[in-house]
């Protein structure tokens, strides 16, 4: 069972770069957003200022920029888009922006009263910063690379246009620096503390996974497990017509083994008996699982009765090889096992095949243990 999960970090640095990406894409939108603002305003202006054409040719790199971004993330998914694309996609929207704002200025500035056009860039530069404030919070020096030009560039416009007045420009830029690095820490620790809860989640839920379909003592399959896998290769033998095999298995005289040696000893058995068992079943789709007390049982799919015997006499004999000692058995001085091999047989069910599969096992037993016993299922 595969229990690799990422670590807090990795997954923090992922979560974040996701963000990042549909902060983008919201920043895009919202661009959109304000040059629609911005051409309805123009359309509507009375003194006709600026030529409805100047401006789209102004606002043709913010479009080539969004166009260019969407052609991207209409051929790759959002988790395969690196960090590199996201960055020069960012500092290509800002210096749009900045030259967008600049020209806008620029062009307006000649003919409106200073005061009219300041008051229309500091507008749309106020909804930008804020824009890219939420939308790259997530990792700070990002987040500022593409706000502070913005401020700068709406305080030095404000400074030159009214060279008087410092203080209040400069309060504001202050203010605005003060709250956007506080709001981001803030914001950034609530993001970062869901993440790590969420990871913590989902490592219980892989915990409490293992502890309900593994076996504690032997740490390989619990019947459980076993059951929901047989029924599932069962449905797949179904469709596909391909063979199926279980072996039960029960270790000799077990009993007498705790009973001379000790339960620790009895258990240091069990533990070495599904490590063999993993070792022999080692095919791709192939189980081992404790199915209780000293019995074990091997799901085998794909294989037909004959392929289950070769496995049944490798156990047998990788036992015979592993001598684990057992001073009190009649069959051997080392650990033996039984075994009951039964295949799948059409319209066969999970429990009839177990109780043949049993049934074949004490066969093994009657007829003096340290075998394996297999029929038609
Ligand atoms: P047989 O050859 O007929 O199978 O005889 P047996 O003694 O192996 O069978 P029996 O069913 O009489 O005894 C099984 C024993 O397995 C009894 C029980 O105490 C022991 N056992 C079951 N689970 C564990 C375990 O987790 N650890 C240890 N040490 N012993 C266990
Ligand atoms: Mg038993
Ligand atoms: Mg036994």
């Amino acid at each position: 069972m595969d229990l690799n999960m990422p670590s807090s970090e990795v997954q923090l640095k992922k979560e974040c770069h996701l963000y990042l990406i549909k902060g983008g894409k919201w920043a895009a939108l919202m661009s959109t957003f304000i040059l629609f603002a911005m051409l309805v305003n123009i359309v509507l202006q009375t003194s006709k200022v600026l030529l409805a054409s100047n401006i789209i040719l102004y606002m043709l790199p913010v479009f080539i920029t969004m166009i260019l971004a969407a052609l991207v993330m209409r051929v790759y998914a959002i988790d395969e888009i690196s960090n590199k694309a996201l960055l020069a996609y960012l500092f290509s929207l800002e210096l749009s922006w900045l030259f967008l704002i600049w020209m806008i200025f620029d062009s307006s500035e000649a003919i409106f009263s200073g005061n009219a056009a300041l008051a229309g860039v500091e507008s749309i530069v106020d909804v930008l910063v804020l824009t890219f404030a939420i939308a790259l919070f997530v990792d700070r020096k990002i987040m500022l690379m593409a706000v502070l030009p913005l401020m700068l560039l709406s305080f030095f416009l404000r400074v030159t246009e009214i060279p008087d007045n410092y203080f209040f420009p400069l309060t504001k830029f202050l203010c605005f620096f003060a709250i956007i690095v506080s709001g981001q820490r803030v914001l950034y620790t609530w993001f970062k503390k869901a993440v790590v809860r969420d990871v913590e989640k989902q490592h219980l839920l892989k915990h409490f996974r293992r502890m309900a379909l593994i076996d504690g003592l032997t740490n390989i399959s619990n019947r459980r497990h076993f059951d929901e896998i047989l029924s599932q290769e069962i449905r797949a033998s179904e469709r596909n017509n391909h063979p199926l095999c279980v072996i039960m298995i029960d270790v000799d005289f077990f009993k007498r083994l705790n009973d001379s040696l000790g339960h620790q000893v009895g258990d240091e058995c069990l533990i070495t008996l599904a490590k063999l068992l993993s070792s022999v079943a080692n095919r791709p789709r192939d189980l081992a699982a404790r199915y209780g007390g000293e019995e074990f049982v091997l799901l085998l799919p794909d294989t037909d009765r004959n392929g289950a015997y070769l496995i049944a006499d490798k156990l047998k004999s990788i036992l015979a090889k592993v001598k684990i000692l057992h001073p009190d058995s009649d069959v051997s001085e080392y650990i033996t096992v039984s075994q009951g091999v039964c295949q799948w047989q059409e319209g066969m069910k999970p429990d009839e095949l177990i109780s043949e599969a049993d049934r074949l096992l004490y066969q093994a037993k009657l007829t003096g243990r340290d075998r394996f016993f297999g029929a038609k299922g």
